[in-house]
């Protein structure tokens, strides 16, 4: 497109994270002329990879739920029709937790893990299948949710819905009250806490029994390739059904005319005109960005003003000439928690503990094609906060020589942690890189280097969430800021909610 063009387009959709691109694939696929621009110069936002001296990194995701057969995720990609374009790797065991020096691998079958908890704590056999099973009840009510949730709908909640009812204000340690007693055995459960953001205290009950389904239940897959094939078959599907990528251009603005989006312009100075405008983008920048002041209403961006994001991550990336399993590691994710403390490891996390504890990930041993012959990835990971240390030690906003320091400090202190279960590991690195809060900023605009949009408190969970319609006439969201939070399985599966949105008002009045 020549720049500076105006073009009309049915949806034009901003950003091409996981959520903006299955958003596009199914607008595409009904139909409707729709154009994804992304800033960054390739499709996936935290799912994409990078090559370097033979090895392929992943720059955020490392595994996705629900891609096996019955998945849901894996039902999005067969509607597009790309589900043979993909060779899976099944992750199990799910990952192995250590708690101090006690441990415990995790398998990936649900009955296999209930009896192995069942074994270590016998007096907790009922109540840990209880927990499941609500787990399972609370997704099933959660699938038959009107959305959006009108004044009507919500007086039946009580009646139609009543595990959502019970559950949705609550945290999942009060969850987990209703049926576990065992302390030790509460953390064994929530040991995956880094992947919803919060420790169980903290994190929203439906939040975290979403994740618990999708990964007991549906199981975590590795996409042969990297985590980038993933989002690249779905840009391939976009494609397939006529919708455009355009990358390397990125949007300055939402236009709205008598609150009514009308297209977008771009850094470039393309104006494109659209019916329909969905932001995959960072709810921040969608909102106080994006737009210009005096289009929303006060109420709204108050609420707005008081949401926080979740937490961030400080992530290491390692070439090692090495095999993990000489040193008998198998898994291919690993926690590594000083103690069963919950709460008070999530408090060292926010403090920068990094001598404490940390996540590590070896993708090449389920994918030796990640990296040269007889070498290995190890991928080290820390939740941390953007604002640690003053902004990781940035100046006026600069990344000077202390912020390259304090980086350079972070990532030794977090290898010689992992040398607690990878023995030697620092002898054996031929590459290394790090990343702070501010790089995932600086590679998706997400705000504060938010893992999964806003933090999965009770109180920014479910419809207290943003949705996915706006106070903006035909402005829609999709991804990890709006219902239901983040997570790979979940931004696909809010993409298609807005896209079978728009769909549906777009059949009423396709004019
Ligand atoms: C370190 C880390 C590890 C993670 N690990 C996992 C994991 O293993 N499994 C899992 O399921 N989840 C994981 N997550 C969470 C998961 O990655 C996210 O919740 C999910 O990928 C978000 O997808 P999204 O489509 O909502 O947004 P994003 O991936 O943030 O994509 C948004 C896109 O919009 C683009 N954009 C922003 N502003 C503009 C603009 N103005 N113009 C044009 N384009 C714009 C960005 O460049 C980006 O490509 C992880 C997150 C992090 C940070």
């Amino acid at each position: 497109m020549e720049e500076n063009e105006v073009k009309k387009y049915d949806v034009v959709i901003i950003g091409a994270g996981l959520g903006g691109l299955t958003c596009g694939a199914i607008l595409a696929k009904s139909g409707l002329k729709t154009l994804v621009i992304e800033q960054h110069s390739i499709p996936g936002g935290y799912c994409t990879s990078f090559k370097r001296n033979g090895f392929i990194f992943d720059a955020a995701v490392h595994f996705s739920e629900g891609l096996g057969e019955r998945g849901r995720f894996y039902q999005i990609l067969k509607e597009l029709e790309v589900e043979k374009e993909i060779e899976l790797h099944k992750i199990d065991p799910l990952y192995r937790v250590f708690f101090g020096d006690e441990s415990f691998s995790i398998p990936a079958d649900l009955n296999e893990y209930i009896s192995m908890l069942s074994k270590k704590f016998p007096k907790e056999e009922k109540g840990i299948s209880k927990l499941f099973n609500t787990i399972k009840g609370l997704k099933e009510e959660a699938e038959k949710l009107p959305n959006p949730l009108l004044i009507w709908d919500k007086i039946f909640v009580p009646l139609k819905f009543p595990l959502i009812f019970k559950y949705y204000k609550k945290t999942f340690a009060e969850m987990l009250a209703d049926f576990i007693e065992d302390d030790k055995l509460r953390s064994i459960i929530s040991s995956g806490w880094p992947y919803v953001g919060l420790p169980p205290s903290k994190v929203s009950a439906t939040q975290m029994a979403g994740y618990l389904y999708s990964a007991h239940f549906e199981g975590h897959y590795y996409p042969k390739g990297g985590s980038q094939v993933l989002a690249n078959i779905l840009a391939k599907a976009l494609k397939k059904y006529g919708g455009e990528l355009q990358l390397g251009n990125k949007v300055t603005k939402i236009l709205i005319e008598n609150n009514k989006a009308m297209g977008v312009e771009t850094a470039k100075g393309d104006k494109i005109n659209a019916k329909y405008v969905v932001s995959n983008a960072d709810a921040r920048q969608t909102f106080l960005k994006m737009i210009e002041p005096g289009k929303l209403n006060s109420k709204f961006l108050n609420s707005l003003n008081q949401m926080g994001p979740s937490v961030s991550f400080f992530q290491v990336w390692l070439g090692v000439d090495m095999n993990p399993r000489d040193k008998g590691i198998n898994e291919y994710e690993i926690f590594c928690y000083p103690s069963y403390d919950t709460d008070h490891i999530y408090d060292s996390c926010l403090q920068g503990k990094f001598e404490l504890g940390c996540g590590i990930n070896i993708p090449t041993l389920n994918d030796t094609t990640l990296a040269p012959d007889n070498k290995h990835i190890i991928g080290l990971i820390y939740p941390v906060p953007y604002t640690y240390n003053e902004n990781w030690g940035t100046e006026n906003g600069k990344k000077g020589s202390s912020y390259k320091k304090l980086k350079d400090e972070k990532m030794h202190q977090l290898i010689k942690t992992a040398e607690r279960v990878i023995p030697e590991l620092s002898k054996h690195i031929i590459l290394s890189d790090a990343a702070t809060p501010l790089t995932l900023e600086r590679y998706t605009q997400n705000s504060e280097g938010a893992a999964y949009g806003w933090a999965s408190t009770p109180d920014q969970s479910g419809t207290s969430r943003l949705q996915p319609e706006t106070p903006v006439k035909n402005l829609y969201l999709a991804g990890h800021w709006t219902t239901s939070g983040g997570g790979t399985i979940t931004v696909a599966l809010s993409g298609r909610t807005t896209a079978e949105m728009i769909i549906k008002v777009h059949s009423k009045s396709p004019h």
